[in-house]
């Protein structure tokens, strides 16, 4: 037995405690919406997840995807992160992620830090009872500073032509 079933059957049991709870139950489209958000190595988006079950030879709608996320976020399973613009990223648990994003090519890209997690972990926001993070790291990714670099250069060279006139 390993310790990540043991973990999948935890918020399994998480998930029917809490559609008990709201008058639901666990049907085949939501344990699968959750199988699949369980069984993704990182951060996911409903399309994402939508493509996995898909995968399978399984179909499922993108509205029961979005339906069975959200009950997810409601009993903490799973958690909204930054996004990559225009789609929501989620991950299990409580979110520790931080996001680096260059605002010029908008890619982005998670990583893991655990000086930054233990500062945060530690950190007391008025009293919150912390549960996670999300945090976006903005700046430019090396392939811009090199295009801004040539760019600058670029400009440099036609005013000190113009001067020379
Ligand atoms: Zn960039």
């Amino acid at each position: 037995m390993s310790g990540e079933n043991n973990i999948s059957s935890q918020w399994r049991r998480v998930f029917i405690e809490y559609l008990d709870h709201i008058g639901a139950r666990l049907t085949q489209e939501r344990q699968m919406v959750l199988d699949a958000a369980l069984a993704s190595a990182r951060s996911f988006t409903a399309r994402e997840l939508h493509m996995s079950i898909e995968k399978n030879n399984v179909h499922v709608s993108m509205a029961t995807v979005y339906n069975s996320l959200a009950l997810l976020c409601d009993c903490g399973i799973a958690t909204p992160i930054a996004g990559d613009g225009n789609e929501r990223r989620f991950s299990i648990g409580c979110g520790r992620t931080i996001r680096v994003f260059c605002r010029r090519c908008g890619k982005s890209r998670a990583v893991h830090d655990s000086k930054i997690e233990s500062i945060l972990a530690e950190h007391h926001f008025r009293g919150l009872a912390t549960e996670g993070f999300d945090l976006t790291v903005t700046g430019l990714c090396p392939s811009c500073v090199r295009a801004m670099k040539k760019a600058a250069s670029a400009g440099k060279n036609i005013k000190t032509k113009q001067k020379n006139k």
